[in-house]
């Protein structure tokens, strides 16, 4: 199954709960429009190289087409497309008036010089300039991408359109970003780890043991704030390597020298790991914090983690989903997990509309507000429909969708 079948699969099965019958289902599942764009951009060396562009919109009917940009070298259309509609539903399980869109430039990130980046993502708001806007379609931080392109996006889209800060979220500061939404996908995923483990009778977080897979924005941050609330994080790695250590691993340290140490893990913090073995770690909660399709029929069935916590886009493939949950496993799904990020987006679109700040800790107070309801929401909805959460989270946010899909009519 490509991404999008995967999303549409789990789509499904809210659908066979749903009841909505072929033709909603089928409008439900197509995105509004699908751009792709090229971009040619000077190099440093003074070359041209041409780079190839994707904006996704998938549905607007709860508000402007929202989410991120990433920049990866394994992107594809079908991927944007999946990724696009994920939005739509984490954006409705969260309430918060926005739709679902996605974007990306096939690019090595790391090959590229901050110049060439800058040039990369001014290019990209020259190409889709036209159809996005602060009431049209926000784009935001995803993999590879950060607060600088950010920077770059809104200054570009204003030198086109005049003032507008409203037009990205995830912005550096000093251009109307918000405090806290760095945090805000790391720090989601705890409060939504907080609230199930709740709810699922299954104590706290504190003196729990953690595997945590990447450690860029959403893994370091979760992994972080996981063991400032006492969690034991037994393991982390990125793309290229990995460090397990079963007494615990200090998290603030480790990151403090990763940072300077050009992203590679302190020798000494533990044991050097795979990323396939982390996946495998004896643990209580694996969170899968980097790429999608990370757990699939050949691996799920040596995971022992008792919870996953989806911190990244779709990690878990439909063939796992039903490996790991016939297990026992208990599954936070990621349009639940990983909401945080576009919520305290939503808290940053809205200080720009008031041209207000708010501090620090109102965000994370808001979002913490937000995370525990969708949880709770989520939760009852399984226990009502006996449905497992993804399922549940999927028709919580379908049910919302239709409804404003409705009351706007059909002409
Ligand atoms: N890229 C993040 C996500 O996948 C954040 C999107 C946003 O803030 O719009 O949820």
């Amino acid at each position: 199954m490509t991404p999008f079948e995967q999303t549409n699969f789990y789509l499904a099965k809210a659908f066979a709960v749903a009841n909505l019958g072929a033709d909603v289902e089928r409008m439900l599942l197509t995105p509004r429009r699908e751009l792709q764009v090229k971009l040619v951009v000077q190099l440093d060396s003074g070359a041209f190289k041409t780079f190839t562009g994707f904006r996704v919109q998938h549905d607007n009917a709860r508000g402007p087409f929202k989410g991120g940009i990433r920049f990866h070298h394994e992107v594809n259309l079908d991927e944007v497309r999946s990724l696009a509609s994920l939005m739509t539903w984490k954006t409705a399980v969260v309430d918060i008036p926005f739709g679902g869109a996605k974007g990306a430039v096939l690019c090595k990130p790391a090959e590229l010089s901050a110049n060439e980046k800058q040039r990369l993502t001014r290019a990209l708001v020259r190409a889709l300039h036209e159809v996005i806007g602060p009431d049209k379609d926000i784009p935001a931080p995803d993999v590879g991408t950060s607060a600088s392109e950010m920077g770059w996006f809104v200054d570009e889209f204003e030198l086109l359109h005049g003032f507008a800060p409203g037009v990205v979220t995830g912005k550096p500061l000093a251009l109307g970003g918000s405090l806290g939404r760095d945090a805000a996908t790391g720090r989601g995923t705890l409060f939504a780890i907080r609230e199930i483990l709740r709810l699922a009778g299954a104590g706290e977080i504190a003196g729990k043991t953690f595997a945590v897979q990447g450690f860029g924005n959403v893994g370091a941050w979760a992994a972080r704030l996981i063991a400032a609330e006492g969690g034991r994080i037994v393991a982390v790695s990125n793309s290229r390597t990995g460090v397990y250590n079963q007494n615990g691993i200090d998290a603030e340290s480790l990151w403090l020298t990763y940072q300077k140490g050009e992203k590679s893990f302190a020798a000494g913090a533990g044991e050097p790991i795979t990323n396939a073995e982390l996946l495998a770690v004896d643990c209580d909660v694996l969170v899968p914090a980097a790429l999608g399709g990370v757990l699939t029929a050949e691996n799920a069935g040596r995971v022992r983690a008792k919870y996953i916590a989806e911190a990244a886009n779709h990690p878990v493939t439909p063939e796992a989903d039903e490996i790991l949950r016939k297990r026992g496993v208990l599954l936070i799904p990621d349009i639940l997990c990983n909401a945080g990020g576009v919520t305290v987006s939503y808290f940053e679109w809205v200080q720009n509309a008031q041209r207000a700040t708010w501090t620090e800790l109102k965000v994370n107070a808001e979002l913490e507000l937000k995370m525990a309801e969708a949880c709770r929401s989520v939760w009852s909805l399984s226990q009502e429909a006996k449905v497992d959460l993804r399922t549940s989270a999927f028709l919580l946010a379908i049910q919302r969708v239709v409804a404003a899909t409705r009351l706007r009519g059909f002409h």
